[in-house]
């Protein structure tokens, strides 16, 4: 039995057998080889490299005739790094001194060459990166393995272990089939935990390297609760995992009773609960959880999710079945936040740096102004059907925001123009989520309809943390007494504008920090759908005045370690059913 301890991203407990994957999506069936077999694989790689050399040969020679000598080429190059001395002898090396298999010493070695020439920084390293994945694809094949889709259609299923995820490999994980994940990379505010939570599959990221200590076929456990992950469990540790599974189950399920009351304090004081979602079809989820709406539609999972550039047909058949299905709920789509850790089919942008401080979010729109267009015709007229407001993403400067509200106008005026019917009126709102934006924010509030706080990004730009990776992840806090001041600023500035503030990042699905928002005076709640049961059970557990103490109490502590403590340790005793543990 081993137990590994990581982050916990996505909660639930999913157990079964551990599906194995490397980087470039090959199912890597065994990491490690028994001492008696070491000979035979370092013989299996051997022939596997001869046969890569072969099938390079056939490709080159193939290519120089169809397309010319100098794509030939290209194939020649491949084959000197396949039967590089110095490769040759690192991958022996594993197999033979740390009883890697072959796979899994290929796909480390393999893995490392394309980081650092990623690392380079400029195009041309760039594109060696990618020849060296080429080559590693072909040394894959050569060893018996096809691309894990493959696999998948073959209708395995079981627990997912692998390097990392993007949140568009996440997004479209067959949750039939993929019971959850851990991964060795990745913190606990990316985008691919925020599509695990969506998606409702319990996951671990950032647990180190520990794919090397698995075996193919073992049982594994992810404790998406406690970040906890367990390969091999004995049969007491399998059992107490199902029971609690259990147990967590059955408690939900109660909470989910709620649905149809309203989040509403005991002193009478509504809340507003609305539903964060990436994909129309979680307007189902959202429904059953209660959700009075759409806080937060991410639609560049639209692009994550497809193959091409979704034209502006497949944006407004997505919007407005999102709105129909509504019925005059509201519905905030927020325009495209690519960039960073989302990246479409084919990158928007160079290779950057530092993407998240890059080419992101409003940014890349306001660069790509057929892309922002296409958008924004789509949401004007999904519009018609319903309750939809549009708000920009990342805004930092007055001038984005009105540049955004500027393009947002001419497509509305090109729309009437050509005889397309568009409300007179869409609500405008921008997300509030650099601080920039909130030491300005008395400048901004006039000139819209609504904010949205995203703590998500508000606490990566304010702590200089980034939100998606592990090493960090211990900084990175929303309630950071730094963050909650940016909040609390936000708020009560809005209060006075009389501009509707709304708290859309994942802050929100936390019921402790909920609370704490309601006491800083948000009326406005936009969650996960799967947390909604558990905070509107809390809302409804408390009146304003524990709320506002409570929020008036985290504000005078210095770090946010304490607030994390008082606010927990609070509520354990505001909402005593809430708070117990697995
Ligand atoms: C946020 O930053 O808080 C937010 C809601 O947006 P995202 O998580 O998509 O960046
Ligand atoms: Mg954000």
């Amino acid at each position: 039995m081993l137990e590994l301890q990581g982050i916990a991203v996505s909660p639930g407990v999913a157990i079964g057998q551990v599906l194995i994957l490397d980087q470039e999506g090959y199912r890597i069936t065994r990491c490690q080889v028994a001492p008696a077999d070491l000979k035979s694989e370092s013989e299996r790689l051997l022939q596997a490299i001869e046969a890569a050399s072969v099938r390079l040969d056939v490709d080159r020679e193939i290519s120089s005739r169809t397309l010319g000598k100098h794509v030939g080429q290209i194939f020649s190059a491949h084959q000197q790094i396949l039967l590089d001395p110095s490769l040759q002898n690192e991958l022996l090396h594993l197999i033979r001194d740390e009883a890697y298999s072959a796979e899994y010493a290929v796909s480390t070695v393999f893995n490392r060459y394309a980081q650092a020439f990623r690392r380079m920084g400029s195009s041309i390293m760039a594109e060696r990166a990618l020849d060296i994945r080429d080559v590693e694809r072909v040394f894959l094949e050569a060893l018996g393995g096809h691309p894990t889709e493959d696999r998948f259609d073959k209708g395995e299923t079981g627990v997912l272990a692998c390097h990392d995820l993007t949140p568009g490999e996440t997004a479209r994980l067959d949750r039939e089939r993929v019971l959850g994940f851990c991964t060795e990379i990745g913190g606990p505010g990316g985008h691919t935990a925020i599509v695990a939570r969506g998606l409702e599959i319990p996951a671990v990221v950032g647990l180190g390297p520990f794919l090397y200590r698995l075996r193919g076929g073992s049982t594994i456990i992810v404790d998406g609760y406690r970040g906890r992950v367990i390969v091999n469990p004995d049969e007491q540790m399998r059992v107490q995992y199902l029971e609690r599974r259990e147990d967590r189950q059955s408690r939900a399920a109660k909470l989910e009773s709620n649905r149809d009351l309203p989040a509403v304090t005991r002193c009478g004081t509504e809340v507003s609960l609305l539903a964060n979602i990436e994909f129309p079809h979680e307007v189902k989820a959202c429904l059953a959880r209660g959700a009075t709406g759409v806080g937060l539609y991410r639609t560049e999972f639209l692009y994550l999710g497809s193959a091409n550039e979704p034209s502006e047909e497949e944006h407004y058949q997505a919007y407005s079945s999102v709105v129909k299905e509504l019925k005059g709920l509201p519905v905030v789509i927020r325009t495209l936040d690519l960039g960073a850790d989302k990246m479409g089919h084919k990158p928007l942008s160079e290779q950057e740096h530092n993407p998240f401080l890059g080419l992101r979010s409003i940014r890349l729109s306001l660069r790509n102004p057929a892309l922002f267009r296409t958008q924004l015709r789509a949401a004007l007229r999904a519009a018609c059907g319903g309750n939809l407001q549009i708000m920009f993403p990342m805004i930092t400067t007055l001038h984005e925001l009105r540049t955004a509200r500027m393009v947002l106008r001419q497509v509305h005026d090109d729309l009437c123009e050509e005889g397309i019917e568009v409300p007179n009126h869409v609500p405008v709102g921008m997300m509030v989520e650099v601080p920039a934006a909130v030491l300005m924010l008395d400048r901004f509030l006039p000139e819209v309809d609504f904010i949205s706080i995203g703590t998500n990004d508000l606490t990566q730009y304010t702590l200089a943390v980034d939100r998606s990776n592990e090493y960090v992840a211990d900084l990175y806090m929303a309630v950071d007494p730094a963050v909650l001041r940016l909040i609390k600023t936000s708020v009560d500035l809005a209060r006075a504008h009389g501009i509707d503030v709304s708290v859309c990042g994942e802050m929100s699905s936390t019921p402790a920090y909920a609370l704490l928002l309601v006491g800083f005076g948000v009326r406005t709640l936009s969650a996960p759908p799967s947390a909604l049961p558990g905070v509107k059970h809390a809302i409804r557990a408390v009146t304003l005045e524990q709320c506002q103490k409570l929020a008036a109490r985290a504000m005078e502590f210095e770090t946010a370690r304490e607030v994390d403590a008082y606010l927990m340790s609070h509520f354990a005793t505001l909402v005593p059913e809430l708070a117990l543990g697995v």
